[in-house]
């Protein structure tokens, strides 16, 4: 079924009080819209938790940095909302930009320190947008829970700090980055990629299996993992590396020169007009288990 479309937060909340008295869960997936199946795998995993779905599809400004894409972002609201039919989703919130930043908006949420390493420097104020709209999406809606990539590694980090130090009443549940079948992971933005660019795009998943065996083979350090793998990205001319990054995947914090349990590798690497956004988690085995 077509799910319905609402424009403001007045219609969003009668739908959602509708349900409400009905005592019906309400999920929430807060996207950008230029839906794939990354996107419709956190509708099923909202649908399969909760009794509604609502959808946001907003183009968040404020996450946008001066010179980036938000004016040529993909914007297809007619067609997510017929990939939104095949997967059932019960409501579409796509708000106008004035409704969520009227004139005079004065207020920013700033998560510390998680916002501040990784990406943060690469795309300044990004996180303070994310955490802004998300805060607004999570009190237009009050779901019970909310649905992120975990392909966005860091945003989930700081949506989960940020849920927790304001106390706002929701779960936040976080869904495996779904690949296209050669592995590169899907983004609205791989619209971006030339052929050829997609093909070498392949590369970062390709890294990221490197990373693995390293870490399996006994690889030295962090350092010697991480010169490894910027290596084998650099092989490829058409990446341009911004970040490779070797972290602890509990707190983002930099390991040092001893690996930790649980490692994350993060990559964000430019092919043409897109940066691409990839990552691993990796349990360390350690000799005794
Ligand atoms: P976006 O529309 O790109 O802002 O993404 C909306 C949500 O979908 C975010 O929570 C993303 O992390 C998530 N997402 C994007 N790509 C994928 C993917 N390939 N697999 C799983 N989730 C994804």
């Amino acid at each position: 079924m077509t799910p319905a479309i609402v424009r403001t937060v007045l219609e969003l909340r009668t739908a959602i009080g509708t349900w409400r008295k009905r005592a019906d869960s309400v999920g929430l997936v807060p996207t950008m819209g230029a839906l794939h199946e990354g996107h419709l795998a956190l509708v099923r995993a909202s649908q399969a938790q909760c009794r509604r779905t609502v959808v946001s599809i907003f183009v968040n400004p404020t996450q946008f940095g001066p010179n980036s894409d938000f004016a040529r972002y993909p914007r297809d609201l007619a067609g997510d909302v017929a990939k939104l039919a095949t997967v059932g989703a019960d409501l579409v919130f796509a708000p106008d930009v004035g409704d969520m930043y009227p004139p005079g908006f004065a207020t920013t949420v700033t998560v510390a320190r998680i916002s501040e390493g990784l990406c943060g420097p690469h795309r300044p104020g990004h996180f303070a947008g994310v955490a802004t709209i998300v805060t607004k999406l999570l009190l237009q809606t009050m779901p019970d829970a909310a649905y992120f990539g975990e392909k966005d590694y860091q945003q989930v980090m700081v949506v989960r700090r940020m849920v927790l130090d304001l106390s706002i009443p929701v779960e936040i549940v976080a869904i495996p980055t779904v690949r296209a079948d050669d592995g590169v992971a899907l983004s609205s933005r791989n619209v971006y990629l030339t052929p050829e660019e997609r093909r070498a795009a392949v590369r970062l998943n390709r890294a990221l299996a490197l990373a693995r065996s390293l870490v399996e083979e006994g690889v030295a350090s962090p350092a010697a993992l991480e010169r490894s793998v910027r290596d084998y990205i650099s092989q490829e001319p058409l990446a341009g590396i911004d970040l490779v990054a070797i972290r602890d995947a509990d707190t983002l914090e930099d390991p040092g020169d001893a690996f930790p349990d649980r490692i994350l590798v993060l990559l964000f690497v430019r092919f043409g007009k897109a940066r691409l956004l990839d990552h691993t988690v990796i349990e360390r085995r350690t000799a005794e288990s």
